[in-house]
């Protein structure tokens, strides 16, 4: 039986990097059952919206999605196309893994680390006032008579929330990770010395759910620290569970330890439905030009084969993917000693290797 999929080919440089990515899983020789979807900058020309209704309700048929990145327009009215599926289907964990190969130009050798980034709240949430509207006004009026504080008038607000329940499944979830993948140590990340209340609840939620897996190290780490401790020292660190913002700002910088952008895949993942995308965006400054690495994509399309059980494929394509890296020949610019190498080559001559590869065993 052909597993049933959503494929999202975004905008930007994701159609051609989901077309590479496509290739290469279908040349495994797992059969898919793509359910193509538009979103991004087109669907929002045609329809008004960078997410029509459609897509979430493929995602609930097939339970699988794998997806471009899609631009956002920054500071316009469309939220976020991204931030928007992960609330409808509650895709509360996003696992973003960040480990060095052979051959990939990074200034370490042996990072191996996995970021857990809650995914559905934190400044995240949306819960914004505009300056100058009558809601903005009365939040200034409200914090003035509990907190006692004057605030401008000329300013906005975006309100931190993190949740105990939210916390606890997202920490429930690193752990439960870690076990699955013969993982030896958990860190939380906060900054719960100056926010105490937000991330010193998070920090607190961490610390007893730590406590039911007495079979994982658990420790904690401020972030400021943590991102001096993961330049210096990556290879100490293992499973990082974060809030939502901490998770992302973290997760580039893990993907910076690695090699870059263009090899650093990601899954959001709830209890009924996992969608599986790279860390990147759209790059639209180089849409069009068969030029990106689609390796990112296609690290997050092993990730999804393993979840649909085909373990063997993905191993397979891992193997071939990683041979191109270490060869050195067959990749784009980013992967190349400097970025205008002449014998770079382009999104899609990448696949046509690993495929070839592929083939040859
Ligand atoms: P970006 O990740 O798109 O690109 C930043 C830079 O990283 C690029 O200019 C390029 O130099 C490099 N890069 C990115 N992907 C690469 C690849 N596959 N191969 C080689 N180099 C690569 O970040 P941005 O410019 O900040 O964002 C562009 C748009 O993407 C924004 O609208 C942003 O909101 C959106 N975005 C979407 C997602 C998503 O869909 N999940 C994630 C992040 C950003």
């Amino acid at each position: 039986m052909p597993h049933p999929v959503t494929l999202i080919p975004g905008d930007g440089t994701g159609p051609e990097i989901t077309n590479a990515t496509r290739r290469v899983l279908e040349a495994t020789g797992v059969q898919f059952d793509w359910d193509v979807r538009q979103a991004g900058a087109e669907t929002l020309e045609r329809y008004g919206t960078v997410l029509p209704d459609d897509v979430v309700e493929s995602i609930r048929q097939t339970k699988v999605g794998l997806k471009g990145p899609i631009t956002t327009p920054m500071g316009k009215g469309q939220r976020s196309a991204n931030v928007t599926l992960r609330k409808k289907l509650d895709l509360y964990a996003n696992l973003r893994p960040a480990k060095t190969y052979h051959g990939l130009r990074s200034r370490y050798d042996h990072v191996d680390l996995v970021i857990v980034r809650e995914n559905t709240e934190d400044l995240y949430a949306g819960i914004e006032f505009q300056r100058g509207t009558p809601e903005h006004e009365e939040m200034l009026a409200l914090i003035k008579r509990v907190n006692g504080q004057c605030l401008d008038a000329n300013s906005a607000m975006s309100i931190k929330y993190i949740s105990v329940a939210a916390t606890r499944r997202i920490v429930k979830f690193a752990f439960e990770y870690a076990r699955a993948n013969g993982r030896r140590k958990v860190t939380a990340v906060h900054k719960a010395n100056i926010m105490r209340l937000s991330d010193g609840l998070f920090l607190s939620t961490a610390h007893e759910v730590s406590k039911e897996y007495p079979d994982i190290q658990y420790e904690d780490r401020i972030v400021d620290n943590m991102c001096m401790q993961l330049v210096q020292k990556p290879e100490m660190y293992d499973v990082l569970v974060l809030p939502n913002l901490y998770g992302d700002i973290i997760s580039d910088l893990s993907a910076g330890l690695i090699g870059g952008l263009g090899v650093a895949p990601g899954a959001n993942i709830s209890s009924q439905y996992a969608v599986f995308e790279p860390v990147h965006g759209s790059a639209p400054k180089y849409a069009g030009q068969n030029k990106v690495n689609p390796m990112a994509m296609m690290f997050s399309g092993i990730m999804m084969l393993r979840h649909i059980g085909e373990r063997e494929a993905a191993a397979r394509l891992e193997k071939a993917i990683t041979h191109i890296i270490a060869e050195g020949k067959y990749v784009t610019y980013d992967l190349k000693p400097r970025p205008d190498d002449p014998t770079a080559v382009g999104t899609s001559q990448v696949a046509d290797a690993i495929i070839e590869r592929m083939q040859r065993g």
